[in-house]
């Protein structure tokens, strides 16, 4: 599968807020979209000054965010939303259901994984179990009462309880229940977007796709 190689942190710069994509390294004095607070490259610096953005550029720009927030790329980010504008219920609010019951979204929100990069890697790397099956692709979408669980050898795990000490601060949303004793997380009801924590104007999406 395609991804992004690039260094995450000009994402953030280039987005113009943080995006959070390095977990718990970004609560660290070192974030570079504090210290630098303005788009990456050469002419980063005056571009942003210049810069008055459009209606369409605004819808442009929230649609890159949610994507860099999800780690997802344009063709399955266009999937997801067909799948929610067909769906019953708000199109925004569906499509940012969608992207909340990834499988590498709940393991990095249980504290599992540090980022959202790390918790694919650990989907990928055969850990996690879901209703006692197996799943190794970090696009599977969790449903209401499913049991992840992670399975792993000694060393894996340690690294894991290493990922739970770190995120320890990061409270796990209410619609997942993790009990680190197992290392397992019911989904207790699907998520809600104040559930998210983190500012998306969804309709701003909505409008770009609908053009
Ligand atoms: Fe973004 Fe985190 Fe890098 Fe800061 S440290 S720029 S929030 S990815």
């Amino acid at each position: 599968m395609a991804r992004y190689t690039d260094a995450v942190c000009r994402l953030c710069r280039r987005q113009g807020e943080k995006l959070f994509l390095k977990g718990t390294k970004c609560t660290t004095e070192k974030c570079p979209a504090n210290k630098r607070a303005y788009a990456p490259g050469q002419h980063g610096e005056s571009r942003n000054r210049r810069r008055k953005i459009s209606n369409y550029g605004l819808q442009l720009r929230e649609k890159q965010k949610v994507k860099r927030i999800y780690g997802v790329l344009e063709k399955q980010f266009r999937r997801y939303f067909k799948i929610a504008s067909k769906a019953k219920g708000i199109t925004g609010r569906v499509l940012l259901q969608l992207l909340e019951r990834r499988l590498d979204n709940v393991i990095f929100r249980a504290g599992i994984g540090i980022s959202r990069s790390q918790a694919r890697q650990i989907v990928r790397h055969n850990f996690i179990f879901v209703n006692s099956k197996r799943v190794n692709i970090p696009s599977f979408l969790v449903d209401k009462d499913d049991l992840v669980q992670v399975k792993a050898k000694e060393k894996a795990l340690n690294k894991i309880k290493d990922n739970l000490e770190l995120s320890k601060d990061r409270a796990v949303p209410s619609w997942i229940e993790f009990k680190p004793v197992d290392f397992s997380a019911k989904v207790l009801r699907l998520p809600e977007k104040d559930d998210i924590g983190q500012t998306i104007q969804e309709q701003l999406i909505v409008e770009l796709y609908s053009k």
